[in-house]
């Protein structure tokens, strides 16, 4: 997961007078009728970005035109070890953008990497106009060892230390490898995450407002054509691109315009969850005129204005009593905590009416963990 919060730590020894809200609802993904097929708008032609040579090269991968090669980008060892981070590279057979679609930040939000995976077969690169840069586990350690939210190395998470430092541990050195070889190199980038091994995450995406008119507004319609319904609006983030601390940041405060979507949970790979990724990232592909695709946008999307967060305020055992996506009011029961004897602590009670977000897919309780995020629904920006 890949979030700004806010925080309300809840008090403990809360009772709850209102009753658990009702199941989730049935359906998670918009109705995107986006079919593969000619585009109409064909009078629009894609603009040539940072493509326009023979060959396109990102780290040790050279793909020539309409062509797709395969390579790493070194990590060089500094403080601590290095090591390889995996990119596909497709040329496109004609001239375009440069996109580049990203996963694996948080190396067990195994949807968002399986989804780029696929892509790299998913899409032809002699159908391609622009090219595609593919980098499907940006944290290794993090798969290998199956440890969430960070990288094992220094315990850093691998989507807050952009634009990276080539002095620093791992994941420093890391965000600098991908900042000057996929960031510098694209014109457009999607940062692919998901719920992590405890998070019971709906899917959603984030656009990022710069105050750059032209650049949001070209975000805001990748954002909707990606098809995703429920986006959250991120107003708060960095402006200087020296510290632009997330990776889609680091390209939004570049001048690329970008986003950040989330599908996936708890570890085992929902088909569904992976499949709505791919197709979200071929139909910005069609948006952007890099594939003969219609990307209609988002019929009713659900803008999300603010989040907010409970956190544990001791360590514990947590039962949760809502499910992903449940509408909840502010007070309302989402769940309870006892002690390792079974014990009742307290009642957890919704921060704010509004949306959960994602919610605590395990029992594992720590103080400072997040109970659940709630989305509060806002009007569409302007
Ligand atoms: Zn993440």
């Amino acid at each position: 997961m890949t979030t700004l919060r806010l925080r309300a730590v809840l008090a403990g020894l809360l009772i709850a007078a209102y009753p658990a809200n009702g199941p989730a609802r049935a359906g998670y993904y918009d109705d995107n009728p986006a079919t593969a097929g000619p585009d109409l708008r064909s009078d629009r032609l894609a603009e040539p970005g940072q493509d326009a040579h023979a060959t396109f090269t990102v780290g040790t991968a050279t793909a020539a035109r309409g062509r797709k090669a395969y390579g790493v980008m070194n990590v060089p060892a500094g403080s601590d070890a290095g090591y390889d981070i995996p990119v596909a590279v497709l040329h496109g057979a004609r001239p375009g953008p440069v996109l580049a679609v990203v996963a694996g930040s948080h190396g067990t939000e195994y949807a968002s990497i399986v989804a780029v995976e696929r892509l790299i077969d998913a899409v032809d690169a002699a159908q391609l106009s622009g090219t595609l840069i593919l980098v499907p586990l940006v944290n290794v350690p993090s798969f290998e060892r199956i440890v969430p939210h960070v990288n094992p190395t220094d315990n850093k998470s691998m989507n807050r230390f952009y634009p990276g430092d080539s002095k620093g541990t791992q994941t420093d050195r890391a965000s600098s490898v991908v900042t000057r070889e996929v960031v510098d190199k694209c014109d457009h980038l999607i940062d692919l995450h998901g719920g992590d091994l405890d998070e019971n995450l709906r899917p959603y995406s984030y656009w990022t407002v710069t105050g750059n008119q032209k650049q949001d507004e070209t975000s805001r319609a990748m954002v909707l054509a990606f098809g995703l319904d429920h986006i959250i609006i991120s107003a708060d983030r960095p402006k200087d691109p020296k510290a632009s601390r997330y990776l889609e940041n680091t390209a939004s405060t570049r001048g690329k315009p970008s986003f950040t979507a989330e599908a996936g949970r708890s570890g085992p790979v929902d088909p569904k969850d992976a499949a709505v990724l791919v197709t979200g990232v071929q139909n910005v592909m069609g948006h952007l005129k890099m594939l003969a695709r219609a990307a209609p946008p988002v019929a009713k999307p659900v803008w999300v204005g603010q989040i907010v967060s409970a956190t544990a305020d001791r360590d514990g055992i947590f039962h949760p009593s809502v499910d992903r996506d449940a509408h909840v009011v502010k007070g309302a029961k989402i769940g309870s905590v006892t002690d390792y004897l079974n014990r009742p602590l307290h009642d957890v009670l919704a921060p704010e009416s509004g949306i959960v977000m994602f919610v605590r897919a395990v029992p594992s309780l720590k103080k400072g963990d997040t109970l659940v995020n709630v989305g509060v629904v806002s009007k569409e920006p302007r």
